[in-house]
């Protein structure tokens, strides 16, 4: 089963990460036509930067091998169900097939918070100076040359 060996690979990924200290047990792996393009794992640690999830890592890598935003063609293995900032990057990578192993409840019970992040809304959000950002809307509309993503 195909399944299997993404999703084997991904785990080999995640345990890379953990022995070397790199992040959480998190890897992922991106495939198009049956072939793996990127692998990655969670290298937040490693990186001190909070975005450098399996997912995000993953897609940036196979963007850049494939030159381009756009992987409606592939599809994404990864270890643990993704956070809202990963299904975020999917959503915006247009990959359509996610896979994943652990769910958000098993993260949760090793200290990880992306079911806190999924269930409560603890955001302040503010909106101030629209009209002045929108201005950069109007800037784009007029942009003759630009390229929906
Ligand atoms: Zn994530």
């Amino acid at each position: 089963m195909k399944h299997s060996i993404f999703m084997k690979k991904a785990i080999k990924e995640a345990t890379f990460g953990v022995e070397r200290g790199d992040g959480g047990p998190f890897g992922a792996v991106i495939v198009k036509d049956g072939k793996v393009i990127a692998k990655a794992h969670n290298r937040v640690l490693k990186l001190n930067d909070a975005t450098a999830h399996a997912e995000i890592e993953a897609i940036r890598k196979a963007s850049k091998k494939l030159l381009t935003y756009d992987l409606s063609e592939c599809e994404i293995y990864t270890t643990c169900m993704p956070c809202p900032m990963c299904m975020g990057a999917i959503r915006w990578a247009n990959i359509k097939s996610v896979y994943f192993g652990a769910t958000s409840q098993d993260a949760d019970d090793i200290g990880f918070r992306d079911k806190e992040f999924y269930e409560k809304d603890f955001l302040e959000l503010k909106n101030i100076q629209r009209a002045e950002c929108l201005e950069l809307f109007e800037m784009w509309q007029k942009k003759e040359d630009k390229r929906l993503y």
